[in-house]
């Protein structure tokens, strides 16, 4: 994508530096936007993470992620709700419209049951990301991490989720990592459109083989994800936002991050 302005960057794809070096150095590169994790903030005041942040010149696409709702005991649940309600407090406080949500599962929890929880989660945390104005972005997870990541796997079920939930503070981020092998992801990001639930693209690539389910992800243009047809698609619905660049890597982590940063920036312009 030749458009920087719509170049934005995660926290965690430059996992070495801390949030005020991720600012300062993103801002020097021309990245417009930046996803916040939350590890990212920890010991921060997001409000004064939001002000070092739009100072900068960059915008606060995300805070990233909350979910996680599935659990065996009741206990545990709660604590994820209320662990929810502090994030999207954080986000409201950083400037963020999105909290990302990995929605959770558990390898205790059989699946159906684990969709419940994650849509009583949901439905627990919605009236406050309503008042504060933050929208509740569900994030399908590759198949391969159903058993402990999440039991949310296609953008279908996260259409169908946020439809059957119903409210206008929820909708649906998409990444390519996650839902490019399938078959219905063109007609499930023009429905998406349809209903207003596009929110968030996320980029990164496909290696193979993997030499990790987590932390093996490809520069963009490294893999066979077809990132401009996706892109295509994206845009076809009506999503004019950022595209965010995220790529857990240790290959990439244990590089010169300046470095890297530079090679992200090439990769964007020639293969998203
Ligand atoms: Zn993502």
């Amino acid at each position: 994508m030749n458009d920087l302005g719509r170049w934005a960057v995660h926290t965690a794809t430059t996992k070495p530096w801390d949030l005020e070096t991720a600012i300062r150095k993103y801002a020097e590169a021309g990245v417009a936007g930046i996803s916040v994790w939350k590890e990212a903030l920890e010991g921060r005041d997001p409000k004064a993470a939001g002000a070092a942040i739009r100072a900068a010149g960059l915008k606060a696409v995300s805070l990233v992620r909350g979910g996680f709702f599935p659990a065996p005991d009741p206990e545990t649940r709660a604590a994820r709700i209320r662990d929810n309600e502090r994030l999207i407090r954080g986000a409201a406080e950083l400037g963020a419209p999105l909290l990302v949500l990995v929605c959770g599962a558990h390898p205790k929890v059989r699946i159906a049951e684990a969709r419940d929880h994650v849509r009583s989660g949901l439905e627990a945390i919605l009236p406050l990301a309503g008042k504060e104005g933050v929208r509740l972005a569900v994030e399908p997870l590759h198949p391969m991490y159903a058993g402990d990541r999440s039991v949310i796997n296609t953008l279908k079920e996260a259409n169908d989720l946020c439809e059957g939930v119903g409210s206008p503070s929820m909708c649906v981020a998409v990444d390519v990592y996650h839902v490019w092998w399938d078959p219905e992801l063109e007609a499930q990001i023009a429905r998406a459109g349809r209903i207003g639930t596009l929110a968030a693209f996320h980029v990164c690539d496909w290696k193979t083989p993997l030499e990790d389910m987590l932390e093996d992800r490809g520069l963009m243009g490294e893999g066979c994800i077809d990132i401009p047809r996706i892109r295509g698609w994206v845009e076809k619905a009506g999503f004019r936002g950022f595209a965010e660049v995220e790529i857990f890597s240790r290959r990439f982590w244990a590089m010169d991050q300046d470095e890297y940063l530079g090679l992200i920036r090439k990769a964007f312009q020639e293969h998203v």
